[in-house]
């Protein structure tokens, strides 16, 4: 059902002073009352309307959110829950945060209030980082209450007007055959109220954009497009809904010397050829420093050596991964006449007994020659 402006209800302008306000209404009841007017439906519903206009301009708190939302910043009916005939009781009480209790947490009713959306920020951080966990100031943009309108919309010196499709409902009943739909009214979507004189900073939206900073505690063993969730750090919600949650979205850089897969990391490791073929020790990076590795003799190429525990600690289970050296066999470069003399001389004295010394390349040569021979 279509309501009326309270203002228009009660014959005076938005400014008008609370004394003004009481002395019209004082004038109206009188004339509508039901003891003046006996039988009288009209007045009986004009005296109504007269009280419900009064109780809500007469009080201080209730007006503001009048002022502010229409009719449904105070109306009891919207608020869901089948309190329609309950009347204002206990509703100015909670005024200082209704927008979160009575109209948000989906008890029904309004179709105009909104949890606000989810916002996702993309942090980049290093491999260090996510295997020892670290905190990060990042900066998140906000929606604010518009400074210059406080949050109406309307240019200073002007109000929202009730919205004159739907009255200020917010919703408009449309006649389909035998069933009556409710829908968000197209006009004002849902909002109740039209802005003749929109506010310049904010465009009528009532809000600004902004910014906030926000510290997040990144746990040790942090994976790859792991998401961590800051609730209520999402964007506002719309007519006093909830905040959306913000989710930090990991993301790790590669790193120069590791590779991670799960919880393992995996590294190159060249050698040189005689170290490859002689044995000794070599250093090895790891997440924690340098470590000592003992190469036995004849290590080939493409051997893994695991380190365990080198890994990263798992998030949840706190279980430590390894650490993978990959070998790789380095053939030596730039040569100098001395060196290239020593491995002609190398070469020389094992090409005697290849079988012995070169066992693969011989056993592969022999597949070479039996494939061409078939
Ligand atoms: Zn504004
Ligand atoms: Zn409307």
């Amino acid at each position: 059902m279509a309501k009326r402006d309270y203002y228009e209800v009660l014959g005076v302008n938005r400014d008008a002073s609370a004394d003004e306000i009481k002395k019209a209404y004082r004038r109206l009841a009188m004339k509508h009352h039901p003891d003046r007017n006996p039988d009288n439906k009209a007045a009986e519903e004009k005296f109504k309307e007269l009280s419900e206009a009064y109780e809500v301009l007469s009080e201080p708190q209730k007006k503001a959110a009048y002022d502010r939302y229409g009719h449904a910043g105070v109306d009891p009916s919207m608020g869901g829950g089948g309190a329609g005939a309950q009347g204002f009781e206990g509703f100015s009480d909670a005024f200082s945060d209704i927008f979160g209790d009575i109209f948000g947490g989906g008890r029904g009713g309004r179709s105009n209030v909104y949890r606000g959306a989810d916002l996702r920020y993309n942090l980049e951080i290093s491999l260090e980082e996510a295997a020892r966990g670290s905190e990060k100031t990042i900066r998140i943009p906000t929606v604010e209450e518009c400074g210059t309108c406080h949050g109406s919309g309307a240019k200073p010196g002007t109000q929202p007007k009730p919205c004159p499709t739907c009255g200020g409902a917010g919703q408009v009943r449309i006649q389909q055959g035998f069933f009556s739909i409710q829908q968000t009214c197209p006009k004002c979507h849902g909002t109740g109220r039209i802005i003749p004189d929109p506010c310049l900073s904010c465009g009528g939206a009532g809000r600004t954009k902004g910014h906030k900073t926000l510290e997040v505690k990144i746990p040790a063993g942090i994976d790859e497009g792991m998401r961590l969730r800051h609730a209520g750090h999402g964007e506002p919600g719309v007519n006093g809904g909830p905040p959306g949650d913000l989710y930090v979205e990991i993301h790790i850089r590669s790193h120069p010397v590791f590779q991670r897969q799960g919880d393992d990391l995996h590294c190159e490791m060249p050698i040189s050829f005689s170290t490859a073929a002689l044995g000794g020790e070599i250093e090895i990076p790891t997440l924690d420093g340098m470590a000592r590795l003992k190469i036995p003799a004849e290590t080939q190429s493409g051997k893994v050596f695991r380190l365990r525990g080198k890994g990263i600690r798992n998030v949840r289970s706190h279980h430590h991964g390894d650490l993978m050296c990959h070998v790789v066999v380095e053939t030596p470069v730039r040569l100098t006449e001395r060196q290239k003399e020593l491995l002609r001389e190398f070469e020389e004295v094992s090409s005697g007994d290849a079988e012995r010394h070169n066992p693969k390349a011989k056993s592969w040569m022999d597949k070479v020659r039996d494939f061409f021979a078939t």
